[in-house]
């Protein structure tokens, strides 16, 4: 862990480290019991169009409020989910729970993150395909959201898997590019139906000249290969100029919205006659 870093590697095991795995332990058994009993909770952040910032889509984000603690980060929790065999459950019950919700919402796109652990699973394709049929879900308005380790990892089991969840109508993304690897050759192997650019380049737009270009190089190899582009993380209405000039279509950050409860969706609906307009720079 980056915390132990720069300590001699013979103090590796301390009191420290015990507490820490100890917490860990105990977090997974609470992590257990809050999806058996389906506690988690699922917001949802706003994705508006470039063009006119009109809500076009939500992204489905897990919450999980620890009994007697609160709120912990998925960033803690879907590590812990995954590597103690109850991402299936977690991943399934999320996709359960924001295709019945996105109903409310005719005509918005829903998109869902699917962690490694849930994708390497061969029943992944039928399990999707069994809650779009209890849910009676639209594939069509579906996005998977995946991350590039899996592909760089296991890029022959991942394309039998993709061509399934193709059959089936809904749509992949690629989630959070620019933030590790990126490379060119699995973009065009993959054939994603559309690419988000990981909010750290986004935030950097603001610090660095030459994030600017790289930007503009990251949505053009985009655009070289017919990919859609959605920026994630915008923050502030210079950012907004910027995403707009390079050809981004879709923008999600705080600027539009924070991830909500259902209900707080509808209520952006109504400020606005079911037609969200977020006022664009
Ligand atoms: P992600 O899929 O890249 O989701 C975007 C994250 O950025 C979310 O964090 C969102 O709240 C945050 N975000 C959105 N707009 C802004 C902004 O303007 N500024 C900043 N600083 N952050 C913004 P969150 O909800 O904490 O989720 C973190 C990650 O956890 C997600 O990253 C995703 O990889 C994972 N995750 C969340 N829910 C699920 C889930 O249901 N299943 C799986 N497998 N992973 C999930
Ligand atoms: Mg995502
Ligand atoms: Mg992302
Ligand atoms: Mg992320």
């Amino acid at each position: 862990r980056a915390k132990d870093s720069g300590r001699s590697r013979f103090e590796y095991y301390t009191p420290d480290m015990d507490a820490e795995r100890e917490e860990r332990h105990r977090l997974e058994i609470d992590l257990r019991i809050a999806i058996e009993r389906q506690e988690l909770n699922v917001v949802y952040q706003p994705v508006v169009s470039a063009q006119d910032g009109r809500i076009v889509g939500v992204e489905a984000l897990a919450r999980w409020n620890r009994r007697g603690y609160g709120a912990v980060s998925p960033d803690v929790f879907i590590p812990i989910a995954e590597t103690s065999g109850l991402i299936d459950q977690l991943g399934l019950f999320v996709l359960h729970r924001a295709c019945e919700t996105v109903k409310r919402w005719p005509g918005l796109k829903l998109s869902v993150n699917i962690s490694p652990g849930q994708f390497r699973d061969p029943a992944f394709p039928q399990n999707v395909a069994c809650v779009l049929r209890q849910t009676e879900a639209s594939p069509a308005e579906i996005t998977l959201e995946m991350t590039e380790g899996y592909f760089i990892q296991n890029a022959d089991r991942a394309k039998t898997s993709m061509a399934e969840l193709r059959r089936l109508g809904v749509h992949i993304a690629l989630d959070d590019f620019g933030a590790g690897f990126s490379s060119v050759g699995y973009l065009r192997q993959f054939g994603f139906d559309r690419m988000k650019i990981d909010k750290s380049l986004i935030h950097a737009l603001d610090q660095e000249r030459s994030a600017v270009d790289l930007l503009h190089a990251t949505v053009a190899l985009a655009r070289s290969l017919d990919i859609p582009v959605t920026a994630e993380g915008v923050e502030t209405d210079a950012q907004v100029l910027q995403l707009r000039l390079t050809g981004c279509d879709q923008l999600q950050g705080y600027l539009f919205g924070q991830p909500m409860s259902a209900d707080d969706i509808d209520s952006v609906f109504r400020r606005d006659e079911r037609r969200a307009i977020f006022s664009l720079a």
